[in-house]
């Protein structure tokens, strides 16, 4: 198996656009794509790299195809394009490989690797843990699912991007961890949410019981450090994650859980309210904003 050299990144937002800027500072050979071309013009006047007009240029002569898009149904269409013949599927060579870093559910990932098999293309699941500001460090946590050899090959550009990489095991088990790490932050946020809300409505003060709450619940509250008390208190909502993508990351875990046979009815409720919070206050907003649809229901301000 050749090292990677010749990369095509497609989904440059807020998290890929960092990451792929990385990839070029440290040498590779990056061909950029996003469904808004404004985007690429934008990334290669500020980080240099080329810019490609379609799917199949992007990924024509690549070693490696990157993904960092929203979910694994545009994954699916981007990779295999799904009765278009502008896609991923169509400009690889064999050999190469689909790293995605976007989170997705662990089934689709593993049907999208069956699918690309015949093709002599492998797939390896890179999912991000951590946020734009860690994209823009290079300082991101990295779970990787594939083969040893597979996960190997891909390591020196995972490297390129963060500061830890964990090998999951085989195809999908990174997302799969990916989802429920998310399912776990998404519960303990709207966990502290809630029990504030109630605490204000009864008189107490917000900063007081974010700042009491934490050495009083056992280890660290990852939700109340990082995001109650720097995004929600100050009204700052700027996590850079979308409330929307909170509440397909649930999903994916109740889905998992679901496929695999689990006990997940705590999850089936905290993917309902983050979906109710989602619909009602919109998916596009920062995930800081969940606590709205706390104060709305409460009548109280945290
Ligand atoms: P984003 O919406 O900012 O970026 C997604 C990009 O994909 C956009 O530029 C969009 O134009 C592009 N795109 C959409 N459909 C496309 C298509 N068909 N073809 C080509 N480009 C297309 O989202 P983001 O915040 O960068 O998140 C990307 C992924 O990373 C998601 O799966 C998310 O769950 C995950 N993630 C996000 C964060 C975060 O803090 N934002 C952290 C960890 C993981």
């Amino acid at each position: 198996m050749n090292s990677i050299k010749k990369i095509g990144f497609i989904g440059i937002g807020n998290m890929g656009a960092p990451m792929a800027g990385h990839l070029v500072k440290k040498g590779f050979d990056v061909t950029v794509y996003d469904i808004r071309p404004e985007m690429v013009t934008a990334f290669v006047a500020q980080h240099g790299g080329k810019g490609a007009a379609s799917l199949v240029d992007v990924a024509h002569g690549a070693d490696a195809v990157i993904t960092m898009l929203p979910d694994d149904k545009v994954v699916r269409k981007v990779v295999l394009g799904e009765g278009s013949e502008n896609c991923v599927a169509a400009g690889l060579g064999r050999g190469a490989v689909v790293i995605d870093m976007s989170t997705c559910n662990p089934s689709a990932t593993r049907s999208l690797a069956d699918a690309l098999k015949p093709r002599g293309i492998e797939v390896v699941d890179a999912p991000v843990m951590g946020g734009v500001v860690f994209a823009k460090d290079a300082t991101l946590d990295i779970m990787v699912g594939g083969e040893t050899a597979l996960v190997e090959r891909v390591r020196p550009v995972l490297q390129a991007l963060g500061r830890s990489i964990v090998a999951c095991g085989g195809t999908g088990t990174a997302h799969a961890l990916k989802a429920l790490a998310n399912y776990v932050n998404a519960c303990a946020f709207i966990n502290a949410i809630e029990a504030m809300t109630i605490g204000r409505k009864f008189g107490l003060d917000s900063k007081l019981m974010a700042e009491a709450l934490i050495p009083m619940c056992a280890g660290r509250n990852h939700p109340i450090e990082k995001k109650i008390i720097p995004q929600v208190l100050t009204r700052r909502y700027g996590t850079g994650m979308a409330m929307g993508f909170i509440a397909k990351d649930v999903r994916i875990a109740v889905e998992t859980a679901k496929s695999v046979g689990a006990f997940a009815p705590l999850g089936e409720r905290v993917l309902e309210l983050w979906s109710a919070a989602a619909g009602k206050l919109g998916a596009d907003l920062d995930q800081a904003q969940v606590a709205r649809y706390w104060e709305e229901a409460t009548g109280v301000k945290l």
